[in-house]
């Protein structure tokens, strides 16, 4: 029996057929939804994994990591940017939790007096 990919509810109907595959529509959430999403394959993991490590050590662009893996570099950029998401906060030594920040000094004089 199918559940729902968002709520894991039961009450899902059938909504249709797309690319091939049974769309369904969750009653529950109002998600819609194919079986067999292959999106979620191992093969998409990896290239997840790799593209986060290209990223993160190699300050590699996301066009460039998309040309590598043959992959559009907009999802490229929402895998990097939800794996950043995940991540939790990073933690601060001593408790202190806001920095201020002092704007140069340039920015703080008076304008130049005109000229006339
Ligand atoms: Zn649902």
């Amino acid at each position: 029996m199918q559940t729902c990919k968002k709520c894991g509810s039961g009450q899902i109907v059938k909504s249709g057929v797309v690319a091939g595959k049974q769309r369904f529509f969750c009653k529950e959430c109002g998600c819609n939804f194919r079986e067999g999403d292959a999106r979620t394959s191992e093969k998409v993991a990896v290239k997840k994994a790799l593209c986060v490590l290209l990223y993160a050590m190699a300050k590699c662009s996301f066009r460039m990591m998309g040309k590598i893996i043959n992959t559009n570099h907009a999802l490229v950029y929402r895998w990097i940017r939800a794996f950043g998401e995940s991540l939790p906060e990073p933690a601060v030594s001593g408790g202190q939790s806001a920095f201020k920040f002092d704007p140069p000094s340039a920015l703080n004089s008076d304008p130049p007096a005109r000229l006339t």
